[in-house]
């Protein structure tokens, strides 16, 4: 099989790749090694924050504003809800890092926002049981996205624009040619001028000039059953993120009605394999989430109803890995437990890389250079 450029990996980041270049009219072959819309990706657990009041840094700000308008736009063209403009309120203590990343993310690009003093955050969302000093910020473009239905609606619309996508085809090399790439799969052969590897948590296997710089970490999920579920409806309870006493919680109200979920991350160390990921928790250790979402959200009981657990790879400055690494080879991974929202943005700026094109944002901070010895 002959393309223009082929794309390893249909998940979150691969699947817009396969999206923006099929729009361009450019030839694109997508190769999957599970089935499209699979559950072993980073893109699973029914959710994902968007958020523009950036706890990372304001300088994702012109891109996250146009990752918003390409949801919007992929949204338009489907059936489907894709994102909940719920808002995002940010918690935590005056004054920290990441809170007043937050601000100036709003601040200086004019974005509508709230600031809410100890008492107007007390009394607006009793539902986080705030102590005193805590104050919070709510971004009124921030939302929730619905992954799994997000990533299967744009290979939808990648492949009615005419990109070719192939499932269970699992790349096991990549090597260079005259023209461009081969690709060899489990069952085939593809030749390119060149391919994106977006291959999530598998990256460090394909791109191993990254592997010291990738670490996988699992990420957990849960979900509580409130008494009063209508106190934690999108109305009432926008998505959130809260750090206190090295507690990073975070989000989303409930969208069935029924149950509210809640992440807790930065506890669950690594894994050197994907392979490796265990799907369950322990009940001691369901216990300590439990116990740390009911002390930070009291109306919530002390006991998940479910949980399931995920991972991402992430880089040493949790920042992605967005570049050439080869010739004919570009790479995009490495969204450190932040890229969902991001997604439309890396495939635009992985499309342009692959064809030639200047990207319209300053992508020095994804260089992957930067971990060159
Ligand atoms: C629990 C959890 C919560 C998160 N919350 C948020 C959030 O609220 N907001 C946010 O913005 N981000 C969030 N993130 C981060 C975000 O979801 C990830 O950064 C993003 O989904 C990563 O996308 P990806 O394309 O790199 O990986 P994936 O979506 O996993 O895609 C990689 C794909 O490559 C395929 N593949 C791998 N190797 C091969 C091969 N050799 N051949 C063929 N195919 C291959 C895989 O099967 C997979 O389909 C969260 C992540 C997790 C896990």
């Amino acid at each position: 099989m002959d393309t223009d450029v082929a794309v390893v990996g249909l998940g979150s980041v691969g699947a817009m790749v396969s999206w923006h270049l099929a729009r361009r009219g450019v030839r694109v072959v997508g190769l999957e090694q599970f089935g499209l819309g699979h559950d072993h990706g980073a893109f699973t657990g029914e959710s994902r924050l968007f958020r523009t009041g950036y706890h990372e840094s304001p300088a994702y700000v012109p891109m996250l504003l146009a990752a918003r308008e390409q949801w919007l736009d992929l949204e338009q063209r489907s059936s489907r809800t894709l994102f909940h403009p719920t808002g995002v309120l940010s918690i935590g203590l005056p004054g920290t890092p990441q809170m007043r990343n937050v601000l100036e993310s709003l601040e200086q690009n004019d974005l509508p926002h709230e600031v809410l003093d100890a008492p107007a955050l007390r009394e607006r969302y009793p539902q986080h049981g705030c102590l005193t000093e805590e104050v919070g910020v709510l971004d009124r473009l921030g939302g929730v996205l619905r992954p799994e239905s997000a990533v299967t609606e744009t290979l939808r619309q990648a492949g009615d624009a005419g990109a070719v996508l192939l499932d269970r085809e699992e790349v096991v090399e990549i090597e260079p040619t005259e023209r461009g790439v081969r690709l060899r799969t489990t069952r085939t052969t593809v030749s390119a001028r060149h391919a994106v590897v977006a291959s999530g948590v598998w990256s460090g296997r394909l791109v191993p000039r990254l592997g010291t710089a990738l670490t996988i970490k699992p990420l957990v999920l849960t979900w509580f059953a409130p008494a009063a579920p209508r106190d934690f409806a999108p109305e009432r309870f926008p998505g959130f993120i809260r750090d206190l006493d090295g507690v990073h919680l975070f989000g989303v109200p409930s969208l069935d009605g029924a149950l509210v979920k809640s992440g807790w991350a930065d506890n669950w160390g690594s894994v050197d394999a994907p392979e490796q990921l265990g799907r369950f928790l322990s009940p001691q250790e369901l216990e300590a989430v439990g116990s740390d979402v009911h002390r930070l959200l009291p109306d919530l009981p002390p006991q998940p109803s479910r949980h399931s657990v995920h991972m991402d790879v992430f880089t040493p400055d949790r920042r992605g890995v967005v570049g050439r690494v080869g010739p004919g080879v570009t790479v995009a991974t490495g969204f450190s437990g932040h890229g969902f929202k991001l997604a439309p943005v890396f495939g635009e700026i992985a499309a342009d890389l692959a064809t030639g094109q200047r990207p319209r944002y300053d992508v020095e901070m994804f260089d992957p250079r930067r971990f060159d010895a």
